[in-house]
């Protein structure tokens, strides 16, 4: 059985997690949080009090730890840390350390090691581009800015922050991710583009899967 890759990729707010997952639970198949691998290594970082700038000892952070990545949890060397990384301090620090090369190349080694016999749908910033360059089917979720932040704002995990804080926090993590060296997020030029300004989850979810039902027809 070969594996089969479905990459969606797009910025905060985008509606990556929720489309992803409600993909992956129609197709029964394996599905992975990527940014959830950032946010764990920032996290790591400092609760250690490592320099998030350090580059070596935070790419050695993500050799020398356990992490547990599954649907519903994170573990982190045994502790479950689902609720501690969506903190809004950990976004912006996870956007820092994703900067690293080194720090990129391990977890990029971490997430190749999921394509295994079957199906996986994987999300971040750049699956399409770098971490499956080949994958099967290429979705790109976008939406304006001022919607992604009204998403993110409402966010369990922002609650209690100001509308405001939260678009400014979004901006400055968006820059850091598209202006990166190493794998910014970018659209891959084979991803279908979908835009989910002013959509319903329902809508957005129907047309990703009508793209992956025909791109998956197209192959077999
Ligand atoms: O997707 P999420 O917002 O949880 O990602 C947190 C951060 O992790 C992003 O802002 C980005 O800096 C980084 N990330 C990345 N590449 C990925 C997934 C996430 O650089 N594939």
């Amino acid at each position: 059985m070969r594996t089969v890759v479905i990459a969606i990729d797009g910025p905060s707010g985008a509606g990556k997690g929720t489309v992803a997952r409600a993909i992956a639970k129609s197709l029964c198949c394996v599905y992975v949080d990527t940014g959830a691998m950032y946010r764990s290594v920032a996290l790591k970082a400092k609760d250690l009090g490592i320099s998030l700038g350090d580059e070596s000892l935070v790419a050695e952070l993500v050799s020398s730890s356990e992490f547990k990545f599954n649907a519903n949890k994170v573990i982190v060397d045994g502790h479950d840390v689902t609720q501690a990384i969506r903190a809004p301090e950990i976004d912006i620090a996870a956007a820092e350390v994703a900067r690293l090369p080194q720090v990129r190349a391990r977890l990029v080694a971490c997430q190749r090691a999921y394509a295994t016999a079957g199906m996986l749908v994987m999300e971040g910033r750049d699956i399409g581009t770098t971490v499956f360059p080949s994958a099967d089917v290429k979705i790109y979720l976008d939406a304006s800015p001022d919607e992604r932040a009204r998403r993110r704002a409402a966010d369990l995990s922002h609650r209690g922050s100001r509308g405001e804080e939260v678009a400014n926090a979004l901006e400055a993590r968006d820059r850091k991710d598209r202006t990166r060296e190493v794998s910014p997020l970018k659209k891959a030029a084979d991803a279908f583009l979908v835009e989910t300004t002013g959509v319903s989850v329902e809508d957005v979810v129907h047309q990703v899967m009508t793209i992956v039902r025909d791109k998956l027809r197209d192959r077999s």
